[in-house]
């Protein structure tokens, strides 16, 4: 299906060696390694394209100008929005997720109005919204999930009143792997008038998004969960939500005039891009999207499923071993437990084998608390991962399971 080893050889770490082991890299659910296209073109803007953009007449400024809005061209195709306005470059989902949760209360919200999240979100998808709970009185709900970590779709639907004003909640759970109905439940906000933002952190790099079919008003993630640079990342939001939108940041970039009597704002995207923004990252997004595009997201989310399925089965080959995250629809994360053994144990003897994972709550305590659990260890998979990797990965934790005699 995929030519893996082929693709394996754009990505240099993956022939380091860890403890003179070869690595086995399965974090990928925290950050993607980067190929080097991708790498050589943020070196070749650095060597070669590199000025200030937008306010230049010379000729690199207005090449560095060009390459930075050819890259936001490159992300509204990926994203299939309908025009370049409505994609603002930010430092990455947690910023985007910031500035919408600033700038929507400011706009759309007042005391006790609510915000509908999950019960599996991610940090970056809460604790924003509490900063302006406590700034403005709004108020969270959260849908909860049954054992499998599939949310529930009725509390879903009780959890509206006349007070309620955005659902925000993420696509993939980054610990469960569950792939959210955000489609259905968008539907279901906007049967009611309310919008939607969508966390895409975790379904970007290993599913198809359509923001006009899914029809959110706001779609989140970050360039370097999808092989792009770290720092970078992307809101997308529907042209009459952003234009209701206060500014984020006051400063260069964002302004049409200033005055010390009065400023006018620049338009879309600008509006929202104050200061010098990362234009040698914004390239490099969009030549890592170019990367996924050629090798095709229909290819990665089908032999990534495989992955995933074929880590889960010799998993449960593991005696005391408990998967966390069993929906129907899964992305490519796998977390577990194995008996008491603590996932800090787990993840540091996997390190000795050359593997990477990530143990503890995932930025997700909340999530954690609604499983009884401290933490899990989780491995999270990439279209360069073998199935030879998930062996050695099953065998390096039956190993850890023989030491501590679970
Ligand atoms: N949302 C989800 C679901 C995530 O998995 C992550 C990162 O792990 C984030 C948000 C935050 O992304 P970033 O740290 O790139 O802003």
């Amino acid at each position: 299906m995929l030519d893996v080893q082929a693709i394996r050889k754009d990505f240099p770490i993956l022939d380091h060696k860890i403890y003179d082991k070869p690595l086995i890299y399965l974090d990928n659910g925290a950050t993607t390694q980067k190929p080097r296209q991708v790498v050589e073109k943020i070196a070749n803007g650095y060597y070669n394209v590199n000025a200030n953009i937008h306010r230049g007449v010379h000729f690199l400024s207005q090449a560095a100008t060009e390459a930075h809005e050819e890259a936001r061209e490159t992300v509204r195709r990926f994203l299939n929005a309908r025009s370049s306005n409505e994609i603002v470059f930010t430092r990455g989902t947690t910023e985007s997720i910031n500035l919408i949760a600033s700038c929507f209360t400011d706009a759309c919200m007042s005391a006790g109005d609510e915000v509908i999240l999950s019960v599996m979100e991610h940090h970056s998808n809460i604790v924003p919204w509490q900063i302006q709970a406590a700034r403005k009185g709004i108020a969270l709900k959260v849908i909860p999930m049954d054992e499998k970590g599939v949310l529930n779709p009725d509390a879903y639907r009780e959890l509206f009143s006349d007070k309620t004003r955005l659902v925000s909640v993420t696509h993939v759970s980054n610990v469960l792997g569950t792939v959210n109905p955000v489609k259905a439940m968008i539907e279901t906000a906007h049967e009611r008038g309310v919008p939607v933002l969508i966390d895409g952190a975790q379904a970007v790099p290993h599913t198809r998004v359509d923001v006009q079919d899914l029809d959110a008003e706001f779609y989140v993630f970050s360039g370097h969960k999808i092989y792009g640079p770290t720092g970078i990342g992307v809101l997308y939001g529907k042209e009459e939500w952003l234009d209701r939108l206060p500014p984020y940041q006051g400063g260069g970039e964002m302004i049409a005039t200033v005055s010390f009597e009065k400023t006018a704002f620049n338009e879309l995207p600008f509006k929202f891009e104050a200061g010098t923004p990362d234009y040698i990252g914004s390239t490099a997004l969009a030549e890592a999207l170019r990367y996924v595009d050629r090798i095709g997201m229909e290819n990665i989310a089908a032999y990534e499923e495989e992955l995933l399925r074929y880590a889960t089965a010799g998993l449960r080959t593991i005696e005391g071993a408990r998967v966390f995250g069993q929906a129907d629809r899964k992305g490519a994360v796998l977390s577990f437990l194995v008996g008491e053994i603590h996932p800090y144990d787990m993840g540091m003897l996997l390190d000795r084998l050359g593997i990477a994972v990530r143990t503890g709550h995932h930025c997700a305590q909340p999530l954690m608390r609604a499983l009884g659990i401290e933490g899990t260890v989780r491995a999270s998979f990439s279209f360069y991962n073998t199935r030879e990797e998930i062996d050695a990965f099953v065998a390096g934790v039956e190993r850890v399971r023989k030491m501590f005699r679970v």
